[in-house]
């Protein structure tokens, strides 16, 4: 005991980093915003690399993967930790585009606190409205950047009423104005210091000069001034007192109560700069250690024991047992695999046995990593707080938790939606075939939105995901990182079946051939449920009187089951039914489980084509950000493709169409588009709900399905 104690004061020694000077953060932001600029930048002054490499020269660090440079979008949810003003930040990679709204959400699990990242240009751009409602969500608190402030046709101000707008929610409060805009963009004012930054562009912004607020910006800083210390004085007495008094407010109180707010998510606090230029991140940086939340600020993070499914918490604290969340697996071409864990609670040392929920196996932690931008630096130990990748663990998942295993629970699982879009799938040469399937393999567990299956009829092998882009993405990886050739059909709409009425249905398997023979017999009704409710099949037992023997229950449960995985209509998986047992009978010698899950699929098909069965298609919200002289042509395409327009309007210098479209109907869409519009146009897209398609189109899905 006294020897536990020992041991475990030593290794709290080995803690680097108190708990307060943790911030685990991520930068939010829409595509082409500047993240990757930012990231670069942020890597540049807390001195981690020492040559900024431009984000069109593909040399970004954050950018690990081949096609990610040729693409130039962040696909992975890496975590790089680095250094500034005595603080550990680790900043844990959000991938920009829509396809991976799950990779965001994961990451949003796992990090403490966020910068959401905007263009002063574009300002509130539909994707960055999508993770802001995310981070919400999860509670997590924000400070906003709006970048670019150089670029022509910048705006802070519009910027800022954009998000006033969109997020009602919250209050942003301007930290800072700038001096200039666009390309008379030269510095910012600083409004808690009451101060000009100027910044030295030889030093590539390493060097800055603070001074007098220039006569021509002073009104607009006073108001400024006033209006933040107004807001902020709303959530602190102390300052309200001041203010009213009109005394000076110091600086650290004004932190302070900035602070507090942001971490009760009250306000945003909101700074500019250009990272591109080299203006503003150290800024931003300061801003991520005094505003944004440290482990400990977040408080217990919740989760149940798996023995009694009771709710649990843990403390984020080195004295409880330990819990951590797997938030990302990647395959490092230099370590293998490794698995980026988050802990929660307690500490880990190499060696260590611990406790994998999921599988309910103990794994041996082998090594324990800590990234940086260029490189690994191994560790004992890790700590509450932490932000880890693990090498050698065996048989891992996203999203599963690690934990001491006199001390289970299991944290909150990350939610991911379901796949919206299949393609066929074919190794170029038999001999690739195991190859295939392991690579495969490997890939899905890394990516929970990616599925694979096997259709049992065509014997081919299908894979599913998010978008046209995320299957690419992972055939480009399939075939670069694993050596992989295969052979990719085109991108099919996963379409679901549903019923829209209740029908009853028998299914009798009756088999009398010599020896022993078969018996099966049930009466099943069918109701249907929402097709987009959570639950998407329901089981009820409403036999009464033995009619069905308790044992073969289960197995006309199963027979449904069976069923549901492909449909009557066009053998689609059918979701949204509640399937209630009501009769049936059976025969003493000749019943047996597999004669009852026969009759239960038997009597599922059979009440399903009498209950009005229908396909549903996954529909899209879309948004299109077109330059004016573009709108009738777009518009016109877009209705050609069944969709249906929400609204356009105007943003900085162009037009944004919202309208919602059947993904059967988007393949190809970036390509057109861009040739429609001489590629000025942009549009994000994203999955909205599944909704019944409409009668004529149902008919010709079901006969290219048929084949005739
Ligand atoms: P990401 O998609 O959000 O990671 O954006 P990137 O960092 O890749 O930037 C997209 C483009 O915008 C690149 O061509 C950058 O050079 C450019 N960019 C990034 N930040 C700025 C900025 O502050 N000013 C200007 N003018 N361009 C920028």
């Amino acid at each position: 005991m006294v020897n536990d104690r020992k041991k475990k004061n030593e290794a709290k020694a080995g803690r680097l980093w108190p708990m307060e000077r943790i911030r685990n953060f991520g930068i939010m932001a829409h595509i082409d915003a500047g993240k990757t600029t930012t990231t670069e930048r942020i890597l540049f002054y807390t001195g981690r690399i020492h040559r900024m490499g431009e984000v069109h020269e593909g040399a970004a660090q954050t950018d690990w993967m081949e096609q990610e440079k040729e693409r130039g979008i962040t696909i992975t949810s890496a975590s790089i930790t680095t250094v500034w003003n005595e603080h550990r930040l680790s900043l844990i990679d959000t991938p920009g585009h829509v396809d991976f709204t799950a990779e965001v959400e994961r990451s949003l699990r796992v990090l403490d606190g966020a910068v959401a990242l905007f263009c002063a240009v574009g300002g509130v751009e539909p994707q960055s409205e999508t993770v802001w409602h995310q981070a919400d969500r999860y509670g997590v608190p924000r400070i906003a950047y709006i970048n670019k402030m150089d670029r022509v046709g910048a705006d802070f101000f519009r910027a800022l009423r954009m998000i006033e707008d969109r997020f009602s929610a919250t209050r942003p409060i301007p930290l800072q104005v700038p001096m200039g805009q666009g390309e008379m963009f030269n510095g910012l004012i600083d409004l808690i210091r009451n101060k000009a930054v100027w910044y030295h562009e030889e030093s590539l912004g390493i060097k800055w000069e603070e001074g007098e607020i220039p006569n021509d910006l002073a009104e607009t800083a006073r108001e400024w001034r006033e209006k933040m210390l107004e807001s902020i004085s709303d959530y602190d007495d102390e300052l309200m007192e001041l203010f009213l008094e009109e005394k000076e407010v110091p600086e650290d109180k004004l932190r302070t109560a900035i602070r507090k707010a942001t971490l009760d998510s009250k306000i945003v606090p909101v700074l500019c700069g250009s990272s591109y230029k080299n203006k503003g991140v150290q800024r931003l940086l300061d801003a991520i250690v005094y505003y944004l939340p440290s482990p400990l600020d977040r408080g217990a993070v919740e989760g149940r024991n798996p023995n009694n499914d009771k709710p649990e918490h843990r403390l984020q604290d080195d004295d409880e047992p330990l819990s951590a969340l797997a938030f990302k697996i990647m395959t490092d071409p230099y370590v293998g695999r490794l698995t980026y864990v988050r802990i929660y609670s307690g500490m880990m040392r190499t060696g260590q046995m611990l406790l994998n929920v999921r599988t309910g196996k103990k794994e041996r932690v082998g090594r324990i990593l800590e990234m940086f931008a260029n490189k690994r630096e191994e560790r004992k130990e890790a700590f509450s707080g932490d932000i880890v990748a693990l090498v050698g663990m065996k048989d891992m998942r996203t999203g599963d938790t690690l934990c001491a295993h006199q001390h289970p629970i299991l944290l909150e699982p990350v939610s991911f939606p379901k796949p919206v879009i299949t393609r066929a799938i074919e190794p170029k040469t038999k001999a690739d075939q195991d190859a295939l399937t392991n690579s495969l393999m490997k890939l899905a567990e890394e990516d929970p939105t990616f599925v694979i299956s096997y259709d049992e009829d065509s014997g081919q092998t299908h894979i599913s995901g998010m978008g046209e882009l995320h299957l690419e993405i992972l055939i480009d990886r399939l075939m670069r990182e694993f050596q992989v050739q295969a052979s990719v059909g085109n991108p099919q709409v996963a379409y679901k079946e549903g019923i829209s009425r209740p029908a009853k249905g028998v299914g009798r398997f009756v088999r009398q051939s010599g020896g022993r023979g078969q018996y099966g017999h049930a009466v099943i009704e069918l109701e249907p449920l929402d097709v987009n409710s959570d639950e998407s099949f329901v089981f009820v037992d409403k036999i009464v009187g033995g009619t069905i023997p308790r044992e073969f229950i289960p197995a006309v449960r199963e027979g449904v089951r069976d069923a549901l995985g492909s449909g009557v209509l066009a053998g689609y998986p059918i979701e949204g039914v509640k399937a209630i047992l009501v009769d049936g009978s059976y025969h003493d010698v000749d019943s047996s489980e597999m004669a009852f899950r026969i009759a239960g699929s038997m009597a599922f098909k059979d009440a399903a084509k009498k209950a009005g069965p229908f396909l549903t298609e996954p529909i899209m919200r879309l948004e299109v950000v077109t330059p004016e002289e573009y709108v009738g042509d777009v518009m016109n395409n877009l209705n050609s493709r069944r969709a249906k327009i929400l609204g356009i309007n105007p943003r900085a210098d162009a037009q944004v169409i919202r309208a919602e479209v059947p993904l059967a109907t988007m393949f190809g869409y970036a390509t057109e588009l861009r040739s429609m519009t001489q590629g000025r146009a942009l549009f994000t897209m994203e999955f909205e709900h599944y909704r019944r398609v409409p009668e004529s189109v149902q008919e010709e899905v079901i006969r290219k399905v048929r084949g005739y």
